[in-house]
């Protein structure tokens, strides 16, 4: 008998057959004598639904409202499952994150879960009531809905397995597992049996949004092991856990892409000391993320181009901020470029493999394809390119590493 958190996207919940079928494969579990806890999404859509209606109604929507919002989507999926097992003979219940409560800090949109009341869920899962949790959505200090950003199910299910110290926590999608790249835009990608938190993390934060890269965090700080598996076919899944646990036979993992970047370029800046903190700070001051930075080397010591990279939502309070600073940042020119895709290489093994790099730039250039920018760590490399290759850029890159063998 073992303990399992098991977690359903929105897709998994889509519409009410599917909410049954769910609940069928929540009875198999409990047939099995398993002790099950169970966070959901919101049906599909439902999200980007209330956010349209949040935009019809104001620009500037308060965001406290805007959370007690769009938390009601997770709230409508959680009460259909419950009822759907009873109507199986399976005793259930919902609970809302502030019953619990699931506490969280931070802004709202953006919350962080900071506690779950364990004990209520240790009691009911104790009765064999199957508590029907709804994810993404918390409590603030001082009473308030908050959510935890898109995605945030994931991550409410990882907090939720560490907090009742469960064996596993299953993410159940609308894909076999975690894939070489999105099965989506490359039909030869393959489900990967294993993989590292540390490449989890990276091949989320870089835009494989089968898991939602917060979620990948917490279960790396607290060793939960995860296995994201279809809800539509009995196919295995993919293991993510601690790197000793895993083998590396291959020289990368994955290829992730993203295309919410947006890169911004100032020309002809002083090359001195102090002129990248006085362009990122203000920066930093508003609130914007930088990704990626490459400063060229000034042919005469005088004047030198910086470009970065951003979230594209960022992009018009970027270039306010910076327009505002021309006169004591004194560069010639501001350039942006709102249509840039970044793709990534993600992979243990190119630590001990020489040349991983050069293969990358090497199988793009084939294509033609210009690479803008480049940023590294030790298991990934990233490209900037136009986001109209994007889908050449990832099937070559995926090719050339032999990730569809
Ligand atoms: P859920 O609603 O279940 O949370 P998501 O839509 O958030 O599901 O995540 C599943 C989707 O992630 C897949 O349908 C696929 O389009 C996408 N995806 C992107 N990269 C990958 C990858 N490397 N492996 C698997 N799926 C991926
Ligand atoms: N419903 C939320 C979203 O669409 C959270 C989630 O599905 O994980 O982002
Ligand atoms: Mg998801």
């Amino acid at each position: 008998m073992s303990k399992i958190v098991m977690k359903f996207g929105g897709t998994s919940v889509a519409d009410t057959d599917r909410i049954s079928h769910v609940a069928n494969i929540i009875k198999a579990k409990i047939d099995q004598n398993h002790k099950i806890a169970v966070v959901v999404s919101a049906m599909a859509g439902v999200t980007n639904d209330l956010i349209q209606k949040s935009k019809k109604i104001s620009d500037s929507f308060p965001s406290d409202e805007y959370d007690a919002l769009l938390s009601s989507g997770e709230q409508v999926t959680a009460t259909l499952l419950a009822a759907a097992l009873q109507k199986f003979g399976i005793k259930s219940r919902s609970w809302l994150g502030w019953q619990i409560p699931i506490v969280t800090e931070g802004d709202h949109k953006n919350s962080r879960i900071i506690s779950v009341n364990s004990k209520v869920l240790n009691d009911c899962i104790d009765q064999d009531i199957v508590p029907i949790i709804p994810g993404f959505q918390g409590l603030t200090e001082g009473n308030r809905i908050s959510t935890i950003g898109r995605g945030g199910s994931d991550a409410s299910a990882v907090a939720i397995a560490k907090c009742l110290e469960a064996d596993f926590c299953e993410i159940y999608t609308d894909v076999d597992g975690v894939f070489t790249t999105n099965p989506d835009l490359e039909s030869k990608a393959k489900k990967i049996e294993k993989i590292s938190y540390e490449e989890m993390l990276e091949m989320a934060s870089l835009g494989a949004k089968v898991m939602q890269s917060s979620s990948v965090q917490k279960a790396m700080i607290n060793d939960v092991d995860i296995y994201v598996k279809s809800t539509f076919s009995n196919n295995s899944g993919t293991k993510i856990g601690s790197q000793d646990r895993v083998s590396y036979d291959k020289v990368i993992t994955g290829v992730a892409y993203s295309s919410d970047d947006a890169k911004v370029t100032l020309q002809g800046v002083k090359d001195k000391p102090g002129v990248a903190s006085s362009i990122f700070k203000p920066l930093y001051e508003n609130n914007i993320v930088i990704d990626m930075i490459v400063q060229n080397v000034s042919a005469d010591n005088s004047k030198t181009d910086v470009t970065f990279t951003i979230k594209r939502d960022d992009l018009q309070k970027t270039t306010s901020v910076l327009e505002k600073l021309k006169e004591q940042l004194n560069f010639d020119k501001l350039l942006t470029d709102g249509h840039v895709s970044k793709i990534s290489i993600v992979g243990a093994g190119m630590i001990t493999h020489p040349g991983v790099a050069y293969r990358m730039f090497d199988a793009l250039s084939s294509k033609k394809i210009n690479i803008m920018v480049i940023s590294t760590s030790e298991i990934k490399i990233s490209v900037l390119i136009d986001e109209k290759n994007t889908k050449e850029a990832v099937k070559t890159i995926h090719q050339i590493f032999e990730l569809d063998k």
